[in-house]
C-alpha cells in the first residue's frame, strides 16, 4: 500500500518511507491511498479468531507489500502481546480494555507496532539509530518500552524535571537497556526544542542517525484498528446498531476507529468523547476548527488544543462535516462531571474507571439520551488503567486503587536519570559523546 501526505495528495510514499519519515517534508501527514474493505467471509470469521489472528488480517491489508507473511506475524507477535478483553457491565453495554499493555495505556499498541515496523525497516543500516522522544508523561514510557531490547535503537527520552507525576516519573526512568531518560531543567516546550534542534543540526546528523517516533506516524494508527475489530467480534451476540465511545485528544484512536469502519466492520457511530479541549466538537457543532491553548484537565492525555489527526479525519468524509457528523457524535465533559462519573460507576457496576475511560461513559450516556439509542449496543474504550491516575481516583471512590503488577514492579526499582540544563549546545554533547 501507498501513502499520501494530506497536504498534497499527489505526493506518495512507500510504507516504509511513510513509517521512517513520520511526517511528510511539507508538514502534511501520512495517509493510506486506499482502504480497502476486507472479504466478508473474513469478517465473518473473525468471531471465532484470537486478537493477534485478527490483526494479522487487517495488518496485511496495509503492509502485505512490504512485509513477507512471515516477517507481519512476527511484528503481530511481538508487538502485540497481551490481552485486550471486552468487560460487560450490562447486557448491551461493554467497556474495552486498552490498558494491558506494558505501560497500562493504550499507546502501547502503537507504539510497540511502530517499533518492530522500524526495526523491520532499519535492519540492513549499519549504524546505530537514535530516536530521540520529548515527552510530557505517558507517550514516552510507551515508545522506549517498545524499542526496548530492539538490535540498533537507542531511545532518548527528555521529560521536564519536577512536571511529571510521580508514577509517570518512575515509568519513564526505570526501564533501562538501551533506553536512557534525560531529565531536563526547563518545560515540555524546552524538551520539543531540544529534539527539534537536533534534528535540524546538520553537523550533528553527520555522527548520530537520528529517527523521530512523534505519535502523528501512521505506523501508529494502524494497529489501533484491529482492536476495534476484535472488540466488535467478542460481543456475545450482534445486533444491528454499535456505537463506540472513543476518550478523545490528539484523535488519533477516533482516526483508528474510522479506518476498522472503512474496512467493513460494523460500527454505526461513534462518540468523540472530550474534555474541556473540545475544538473537535466545535468543528462538528459549526463547522469550524480553530486551534485553542490547552486547558490543563483531569484527563490530561486529552489535553490537546490543536489535534492533529483532525486533517486525516477530514480527508476520510472529503471535508465534508456534514458526512462527519453522520458517523461521529462528539460531546466534551469538565472535570466535576468526570470525578462524579467515576464515583457513580464503581458504585452502580462495581467497574473502576480512570478519568479518560469516565469522559468516554458520559459521552456514550450523552449520546443514547439524545440520539435515541436506548436499543444499541455500546462499547466504551478504557484508555488506561485507573493505578495510573491513582491519587485523582481514590479521591473519587473514598478508597485504595489496586496496583497491577507491572506497574509495582516499576514503582520498586531505582530512579535512574541524567540531569541536563535546557541548553541545546550541553544536549548536543551529551548525545554525540554516547
Ligand atoms: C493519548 C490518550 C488519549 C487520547 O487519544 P488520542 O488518540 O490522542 O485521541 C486518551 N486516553 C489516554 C489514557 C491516552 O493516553
Amino acid at each position: 500500500m501507498r501513502f499520501y501526505s494530506t497536504k498534497n495528495h499527489r505526493f506518495v510514499v512507500s510504507l516504509r518511507e511513510a513509517v521512517l519519515r513520520g511526517l511528510a517534508p511539507d508538514g502534511g501527514l501520512f495517509m493510506p491511498v486506499d482502504i480497502p474493505v476486507l472479504e466478508k467471509n473474513v469478517i465473518e470469521a473473525m468471531p471465532e479468531m484470537s486478537f493477534r489472528e485478527i490483526a494479522f488480517e487487517m495488518a496485511s491489508v496495509f503492509l502485505k507489500d512490504d512485509l513477507s507473511s512471515q516477517q507481519l506475524t512476527a511484528v503481530v507477535e511481538k508487538a502485540l502481546n497481551f490481552d485486550v478483553p471486552l468487560r460487560p457491565l450490562t447486557d448491551d453495554l461493554f467497556v474495552l480494555e486498552l490498558f494491558h499493555g506494558p505501560t497500562l495505556a493504550f499507546k502501547d499498541f502503537g507504539a510497540r507496532f511502530m517499533a518492530r515496523l522500524m526495526a523491520r525497516f532499519v535492519e540492513e543500516e549499519e549504524k546505530e539509530v537514535t530516536i530521540l522522544v520529548a515527552t510530557s508523561g505517558d507517550t514516552g514510557s510507551a515508545v522506549a518500552s517498545g524499542f526496548l531490547g530492539l538490535r540498533g535503537f537507542r531511545v532518548v527520552l527528555l521529560y521536564p524535571s519536577g512536571m511529571v507525576s510521580e508514577i509517570q516519573e518512575k515509568q519513564l526512568t526505570t526501564i533501562g537497556g538501551n533506553v536512557t531518560a534525560l531529565e531536563v531543567e526547563g518545560s515540555f516546550d524546552d524538551c520539543q526544542r531540544l529534539v527539534k534542534s537536533a534534528f535540524v543540526d546538520e553537523d550533528l546528523k553527520k555522527t548520530i542517525n537520528l529517527s523521530s517516533a512523534n505519535s502523528i506516524n501512521i505506523a501508529r494508527l494502524i494497529p489501533q484498528s484491529f482492536y476495534y475489530a476484535y472488540a466488535w467480534a467478542q460481543l456475545p451476540e450482534k445486533k444491528s446498531s454499535l456505537a463506540v465511545s472513543v476518550p478523545s485528544g490528539n484523535l488519533g484512536n477516533l482516526t483508528a476507529g474510522l479506518f476498522a469502519r472503512a474496512m467493513g466492520i460494523p460500527i454505526k457511530r461513534f462518540v468523540a468523547a472530550m474534555n474541556a479541549n473540545d475544538v473537535f466538537l466545535e468543528y462538528l457543532r459549526k463547522g469550524t476548527f480553530t486551534p485553542r491553548r490547552v486547558i490543563p484537565t483531569l484527563s490530561n492525555a486529552m489535553d490537546v488544543g490543536n489535534p492533529s489527526n483532525f486533517y486525516r479525519i477530514l480527508d476520510l468524509f472529503d471535508g465534508d462535516a456534514e458526512r462527519i457528523r453522520k458517523v461521529v457524535y462528539g460531546v466534551s465533559f469538565n472535570d466535576q462531571q468526570t470525578r462524579e462519573a467515576i464515583s457513580m460507576i464503581k458504585k452502580r457496576y462495581d467497574y473502576l474507571m480512570d478519568p479518560h475511560g469516565a469522559v468516554g461513559f458520559l459521552a456514550l450516556r450523552q449520546f443514547v439520551e439524545e440520539e435515541g439509542a436506548k436499543s444499541w449496543q455500546k462499547i466504551v474504550l478504557e484508555t488506561a488503567h485507573p493505578a495510573k491516575f491513582k491519587t485523582a481516583v481514590e479521591e473519587c471512590i473514598g478508597e485504595k486503587v489496586p496496583i497491577p503488577e507491572r506497574l509495582a514492579e516499576c514503582l520498586k526499582k531505582e530512579k535512574f536519570s541524567i540531569k541536563i540544563s535546557n541548553k541545546y549546545e550541553e544536549f548536543k554533547q551529551w548525545l554525540t559523546e554516547r
